[in-house]
């Protein structure tokens, strides 16, 4: 198996743990692939008209997205400082710069809350529908009176850290008795604040497979409890994929165009790959041959990549190829790529970039000086795609081969923040003092 990969550079520095850019052999125009995907744009329509159906409940549960409309998004935000800075101390792609701040997002703190909120929703109705409790045409605040009832039901999700957060804190907030597993990689102010919201948390010595593995044998054994699982759920994806249509409005409203002649490039941290799968689904729907999505992952733990590359999906894991899977950006601390997600990103992700531990740090700090926004390791990954562009012979050939190398200075370029808003105040200076 390892001969072959060693025809593929990308997966020769990725076995060495090196930095290093892949471009997808695969890859298709948008248009070819979309009928054949596992997924379809009526169901990304659907999970948005049900998070409009669920607003004035979050609304009532959350005061703190009132303000919204009961709506969960984040700013956009433009980095000039951020972009100056590092042009002048290394080469950096022409093009504004923005910064996506899932980061900030309600509720939960990370992109989680986008996913993790939705299949709460999803369940709940489901639910809340069966017993009579609400019609669809009904008012969805009502919701929020009937705890005894969601009290005779468990929800349970195996987690990295942020997932548990957004799905323990919604059920929580609805009554459920919730369930974390957490992976060794989780960090302890993660599981006591779910403790402290009432959560049952579970910690397992394992990785992330073994922390969702045992999750889902408990929790099927229970005719009661609902799993919600990262590895292979839908609807996980599809509260991601409503991302999209809203950050069309924010670009709009920033006056920047997306078209031929104005290519949006977007990198977006990965773990299993269901937030920055749903996320690229959703800006493919959208924007097609002019946006240009990368995933990033650590040197460490770069699985999406190898199941993309090797063709081997979920049937390989980051260990195969000699990696420890171990990594500070806990939220991307996962050895095994979701099949779904593979099936979906085969022929429409543009390519990957991997990072090492280090500059995680290096950037988090560059961003917190220079704009005063705070992210966390895992977030500062996307930095990869931006700088990695001028930085691999690879990716300049992906903008020559493609005539967008004389288009750079109309392009805009978004680092996906993915997490950030509860890092606790002490954990964040240990963050921003840290150097590896
Ligand atoms: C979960 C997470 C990701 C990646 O999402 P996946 O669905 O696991 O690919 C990225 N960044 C942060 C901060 C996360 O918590």
């Amino acid at each position: 198996m390892k001969a072959a990969w060693n025809k593929i550079p990308a997966l020769r520095d990725v076995m060495a743990a090196e930095e290093t850019c892949w471009i997808n052999p695969k890859q298709e125009p948008f248009d070819a692939v979309r009928e054949s995907l596992p997924v379809n744009p009526a169901e990304v329509d659907d999970a948005a008209a049900r998070l409009d159906r669920f607003a004035p409940l979050l609304m009532r549960l959350f005061p703190e997205t009132a303000a919204d409309g009961g709506r969960i998004e984040s700013p956009l935000r433009e980095l000039p400082a951020l972009r100056e800075r590092m042009n002048w101390r290394e080469h950096v792609p022409a093009g504004r710069l923005f910064l996506k701040m899932d980061s900030d997002l309600a509720v939960a703190g990370s992109v989680k809350a986008r996913g993790g909120i939705y299949e709460v929703l999803k369940h709940t109705e489901d639910l809340a529908l069966e017993a009579g409790l609400l019609r669809e045409d009904g008012d969805y605040a009502t919701l929020a009176d009937h705890r005894d009832f969601f009290a005779k039901y468990t929800v349970q999700v195996g987690s990295t850290g942020n997932l548990g957060l957004s799905i323990g804190i919604m059920s929580a907030a609805l009554g459920y008795r919730a369930v974390v597993h957490m992976s060794a990689d989780a960090r302890q102010w993660k599981k006591d604040l779910l403790r402290q919201k009432g959560v049952v948390v579970r910690e397992y010595a394992g990785d992330y497979g073994k922390a969702v593995e045992q999750g889902r044998a408990l929790s099927d054994a229970d005719p009661m409890s609902y799993f919600v699982d990262d590895e292979h759920s839908k609807n996980l994806f599809l509260g991601y994929a409503v991302a999209a249509r809203r950050l069309a409005e924010q670009l709009r409203g920033q006056n920047v165009a997306v078209d031929e002649d104005h290519p949006l490039f977007v990198t977006i941290p990965c773990g299993v790959g269901g937030a920055p799968g749903g996320v690229a689904y959703g800006l493919k729907l959208l924007y097609g041959e002019n946006v240009h999505v990368f995933f990033a992952e650590p040197v460490q733990c770069p699985c999406m990549l190898l199941g993309l590359a090797t063709g081997e999906k979920d049937g390989v894991c980051v260990q195969d190829a000699g990696l420890t899977g171990i990594t500070e950006a806990d939220g991307l601390a996962v050895g095994r790529p979701s099949k779904l997600v593979c099936d979906v990103m085969e022929r429409t992700l543009s390519g990957e970039f991997t990072v090492a531990d280090g500059r995680l740090f290096d950037d988090l700090r560059a961003l917190h000086a220079t704009e005063k926004i705070f992210i966390e390791p895992s977030s500062c990954a996307a930095f990869a795609g931006y700088r990695g562009l001028v930085q691999f012979a690879a990716a300049q050939n992906y903008l020559e081969e493609r005539g967008l190398a004389e288009k750079m200075e109309h392009a805009a370029h978004i680092l996906w923040a993915t997490g950030g808003r509860l890092v606790p105040q002490e954990t964040r200076r240990e963050y921003l003092a840290k150097r590896l």
